[in-house]
């Protein structure tokens, strides 16, 4: 058996005609686009990559994009003073500070200081709360987690009581995903297990999941004979374990792989994401998503 491949590229490119076309309109109706600051402290090439693929992103989408690029050794008050300007500016509705921040700053207080309102990313304590309560609570679920949900259900796969397990307990990744699929709510109601370093027999646990999901940074650490045949499979690891020199631009680039042996696994899964090309796509999507809701919210018309 081959399984199907949850293509998160197609998924993605769905999902932003979607937000485009609501963008569109809302614009036409109220005269207003969603609004998108990034701020990134210093020259970090990952974060740099990581904002430069935002920016394009909205830009795409037709948002107010605002690119607030900071020195290394911007002084922590006056990177909160910034994140007040933004807090008060009403054509802004999503604030996203890049992380890793230098380390004279402490990256919890900036955080938490962004209102909770425009919070896009979904890691303040607040957004944490409404995602734990579930229902119209929420308003931005963290966009990783957001993405995988949307990847189980948009290819068709049942979650209502199904075995979920998750294997990670972080808080951008395993732990919000777990709460978000046992809520009760559609594209949710599942049986959830989240395993760890500590969990006794993870093969067992992952030998029992209807729907798994993959977070823990360990390449090949989840082995095809633990899968349930027909099995759904996320695979949110992302491993460097190489470079290769690429065929379309002659650069090298990295060599990634999963926390699952694809090549084995997908002879045994019913539906499986490629490492890249699966869960990755998505997190940013997420984001423009969260950003247009933060304006829907704004609006009075989510
Ligand atoms: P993390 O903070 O390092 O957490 C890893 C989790 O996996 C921890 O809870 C750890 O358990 C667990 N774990 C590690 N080794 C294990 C083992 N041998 N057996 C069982 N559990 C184990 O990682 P993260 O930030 O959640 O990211 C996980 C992976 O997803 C990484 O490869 C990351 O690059 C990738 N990722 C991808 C995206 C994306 O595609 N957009 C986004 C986020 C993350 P303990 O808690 O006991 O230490």
């Amino acid at each position: 058996m081959s399984a199907t491949l949850i293509r998160g590229t197609e998924i993605r490119d769905e999902i932003l005609k979607e937000i485009k076309a609501e963008v569109d309109r809302i614009k036409e109706e109220h005269g207003v686009v969603p609004g998108l600051v990034t701020i990134l402290v210093g020259e970090d090439p990952a974060s740099v990559s990581y904002v430069t693929a935002k920016i394009r992103t909205a830009q795409g989408l037709g948002y107010k994009e605002v690119q607030d690029n900071r020195s290394e050794d911007i002084a922590e008050e006056e990177l909160l003073s910034l994140i007040e300007k933004y807090n008060r500016d009403e054509s802004i509705h999503g604030i996203l500070v890049q992380l890793p921040l230098p380390k004279h700053v402490d990256e919890k207080r900036v955080l938490n200081a962004v209102d909770p309102d425009k919070d896009v990313d979904g890691f303040h304590p607040v957004n944490v709360g409404r995602l734990m309560i579930g229902g119209s609570e929420v308003k931005f679920p963290p966009c990783t987690p957001a993405g995988i949900q949307e990847l189980i259900v948009r290819s068709g796969v049942e979650t209502e009581g199904a075995e979920v397990v998750v294997v990670g307990r972080s808080n951008i990744v395993g732990k919000p995903i777990a709460n978000m699929l046992l809520q009760k709510a559609p594209g949710a109601n599942a049986t959830v297990t989240v395993a760890h370093t500590r969990t006794r027999d993870l093969a067992y646990h992952c030998k029992r999941a209807d729907i798994l999901i993959v977070a823990a940074g360990v390449p090949g650490l989840v082995k095809p004979e633990w899968l349930k045949p027909g099995a759904c499979v996320i695979d949110v690891g992302v491993n460097r374990v190489g470079e290769k020199i690429s065929e379309k631009t002659g650069k090298k680039v990295a060599i990634l792989k999963g926390d699952v042996d694809f090549d084995k696994a997908k002879e045994i899964a019913g539906y499986i994401t490629p490492v890249p090309g699966g869960v990755g796509p998505m997190t940013i999507t997420m984001l423009m998503r969260n950003t247009l809701n933060s304006l829907k919210f704004h609006l009075g018309i989510a």
